[in-house]
């Protein structure tokens, strides 16, 4: 069969087919890895064919530049299989506002269970909390495959490979304000859906509650008709068996029946200890995404949007010291900004670089003066088993230099040394030598380098969990 006749026969073919067509070549292509397909592929929509082209609606740039990077020869292989020589493929990046239209600012939002109309389709409160939104959500590197999967998921509630979506990360880090904020934006999607909010500890209680007044079976029946079931911190369903078995049975319930679960939680599933592993094996069933420490760039997006919300002004010089200075936790952000806040409007003092010092230093975490360079070194020749005197030495191999870089990297952030000292510590470096490394892990968590940001978070794990 010629080119032409190929063109012919599938003039009548829609973008659903050649998407699906295309699904299936990958697949085979990539047999044992099907986690990255579900997860990039899945959230692509094919939206048009047209003369030839094929144009997929991703829900971000990084969906855009991953499924590129990685699927895109094999898919235009295979349109051009399908459709001839000069199939193409195109994309249609989803902009803010197609991916998040929530314009009203976020306390003009009525609470959704209030709305008139809505109260028959939602016969009990959703929980969910009005003030957390993708739109007062910073988008960052740090957090950019979350957001990008909450916003599927709200989107196309259990119509993604996402089911279960699986956030994790440290606590202050934004996984609650995701978990509502995917329920508040689905609830404006699809204000049909029941929707039902609910932390581990507020299901246990009303589990226990159900037990006690012998009203297990309005309690199933309550949490089955659930289309949309958000869990957060479910590591507190810990030793809990007969609640983790009512979960499971839910969880299975609604999963097979195709409704959405989002579940949050401090670790990954495969770390998630003392939960049974036929539940946290069903948590990788879906994605499961981190929520990593902000980069210095969201640190600074994130700062400018607050005190921009409370309505401040900030010399630009400040603002970087702040995002400098104050890292780990969102939370420990906004802790700043609130002291800065009611400085200027108690005291009715100025934001200057000498008031933003005195506030940074008042307020840094206790957690991080409390780790030596020692301990720190200590933690990495562990994690990494290199002896402490080879991360010190002048060693050249590859795995040392790496767990060096870590080393230092961690000692300039979580310790008070100059770089000069820190440089005669490590082996008589001289302070570029330092800044080198420190630069170069920075540089690979901007481009969300995942294995080097796990080593980073499991070691500040270590060393906050010691200390
Ligand atoms: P967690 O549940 O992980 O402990 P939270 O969701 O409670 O963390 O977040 C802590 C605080 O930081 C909240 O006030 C939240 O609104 C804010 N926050 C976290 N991440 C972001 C972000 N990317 N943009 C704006 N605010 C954020
Ligand atoms: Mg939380």
């Amino acid at each position: 069969m010629g080119l032409s006749g190929q063109v012919k026969s599938i003039a009548a073919v829609s973008a659903e087919e050649v998407w699906a067509r295309c699904m299936e070549v990958i697949q085979h292509n990539m047999g044992n890895n099907p986690a990255p397909i579900r997860t990039f592929l899945g959230a692509a929509q094919p939206i048009s064919l047209k003369d030839g082209v094929l144009t997929l609606r991703v829900p971000s740039q990084f969906f855009y530049e991953y499924i590129e990077q990685h699927f895109s020869t094999l898919i235009v292989k295979t349109l051009r299989r399908l459709l001839g020589p000069k199939a193409r493929l195109e994309y249609h990046v989803m902009t803010a506002s197609e991916a998040a239209p929530m314009r009203l600012p976020s306390q003009e939002l009525p609470p959704p269970t209030v709305l008139p109309g809505l109260r028959g389709v939602q016969p009990f409160p959703s929980h969910l909390n009005p003030k957390y939104t993708f739109e007062n959500f910073i988008e960052g590197e740090c957090n950019r495959l979350a957001r990008s999967a909450g916003i599927s998921v709200a989107q196309r509630p259990g119509q993604t490979a996402f089911n279960p979506l699986f956030i994790y990360g440290e606590v202050g880090q934004g996984k609650t304000h995701l978990a509502h904020a995917i329920g508040n934006y689905a609830r404006l999607l699809h204000p049909e859906k029941v929707i039902l909010y609910l932390t581990s500890e507020g299901f246990t209680q009303e589990y226990v509650e159900a037990v006690r007044n012998k009203k297990v079976g309005d309690f199933l029946q309550k949490l089955h008709s659930v289309d949309i079931l958000i869990i957060d911190d479910v590591q507190f369903l810990v030793g809990r068996e007969s609640t983790q078995d009512m979960f499971f049975h839910i969880f299975n319930q609604l999963h097979q029946s195709g409704r959405q679960i989002v579940i949050t939680a401090d670790a990954p599933p495969q770390e998630l200890r003392g939960l049974e592993e036929r539940v946290t094996s069903r948590f990788a069933w879906g994605l499961s995404a981190p929520l990593y420490p902000p980069d210095y760039e969201t640190r600074l997006a994130i700062l400018r949007f607050k005190l921009q919300q409370e309505g401040v002004e900030i010399p630009e010089e400040v603002l970087r010291y702040i995002a400098e200075n104050v890292h780990s936790h969102v939370r420990d952000l906004e802790g700043v900004v609130i002291q800065l806040l009611a400085e200027t409007s108690i005291r009715r003092r100025e934001i200057s670089m000498t008031l933003a010092q005195e506030v940074v230093s008042r307020f840094k975490p206790l957690r991080t003066r409390a780790v030596t360079v020692e301990q720190i070194l200590r933690a990495v020749s562990n994690y990494f088993r290199i002896h402490p005197e080879e991360l010190r030495g002048k060693s050249r191999k590859k795995e040392v230099a790496y767990a060096r870089h870590l080393a230092v990297f961690l000692a300039r952030r979580y310790t008070r040394h100059a770089l000069k000292a820190l440089g005669e510590y490590f082996g008589g470096r001289d302070h570029s030598t330092i800044l080198h490394s420190c630069q170069w892990v920075q540089e690979q968590i901007n481009l969300s380098n995942r294995e080097l940001m796990q080593h980073v978070q499991d070691l500040e794990r270590v060393l906050f969990r010691s200390a």
